[in-house]
């Protein structure tokens, strides 16, 4: 089935093969309630408490190719949700840092981090002002959808370093990429439009 749905994405677009390697070695269904099991490796975006989703499979993959990342750079995640983003990223070999706002979601997504052998560093808390703690990254990703790009998250990166994020309005966004180019200039790309929960925060939505 895993499989299956990497093929799925591959053909929807997604060529690199660290992203279509990680889908295939990771067990989606763990990261659902039983009785979404069976629907877990369809391309789609399911329930995860707290009005909350696991995005769908081609969003994590497309957010994760737009990242371009090399083994062990160093990534931010703002907006850990069930965690299977976060394990991707492991799988790839990144040095996973990620942010999820509600409690309910952060220990759960720890504890199935940890069931299958991952180790990103998570935080509870507002992940619209990055984490400056461990800053700066090579890849800032957020996978809610944000009324601006959070200029914190802009500052958090390294040069050379790429912000995927989705932006718009709370009904449709646009998937915007950002390279920091030099200290102070970046460059923005626009790419795709994309549904996403919405980003809330101190500087996302009230
Ligand atoms: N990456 C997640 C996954 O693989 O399951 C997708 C999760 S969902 C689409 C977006 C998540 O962003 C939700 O869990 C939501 O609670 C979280 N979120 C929204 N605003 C946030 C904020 N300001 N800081 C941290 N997390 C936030």
């Amino acid at each position: 089935m895993r499989n299956r749905l990497a093929e799925t994405i591959a053909e929807k677009g997604i060529h690199d093969e660290a992203v279509l390697m990680a889908v295939r070695s990771i067990p989606r269904h763990i990261f659902v309630d039983t009785a979404l099991e069976n629907r877990a490796y369809d391309d789609r975006a399911l329930p995860i408490g707290c009005g909350q989703t696991i995005s769908q499979p081609y969003t994590v993959a497309a957010q994760t190719q737009l990242l371009e990342i090399k083994k062990g750079d160093k990534v931010l995640e703002i907006g850990t949700g069930s965690g299977y983003q976060a394990s991707i990223l492991c799988h790839m070999g990144a040095d996973v840092y990620s942010v999820e706002r509600h409690e309910e979601l952060y220990h759960k997504a720890r504890e199935i981090l940890q069931e299958l052998g991952y180790r990103p560093t998570l935080k509870l808390g507002d992940g619209t002002k990055g984490w400056s703690a461990y800053a700066p990254y090579d890849g800032i990703v957020v996978t809610a959808g944000a009324p601006v790009v959070p200029d914190d998250l802009i500052k958090q990166l390294n040069i050379g370093g790429r912000l995927v994020v989705p932006v718009g309005s709370k009904e449709s966004q646009m998937m915007v990429r950002i390279t920091r180019v030099s200290e102070d200039s970046y460059e923005e790309e626009q790419l795709q439009q994309f549904k996403f929960v919405p980003l809330i925060g101190e500087k996302g939505w009230d």
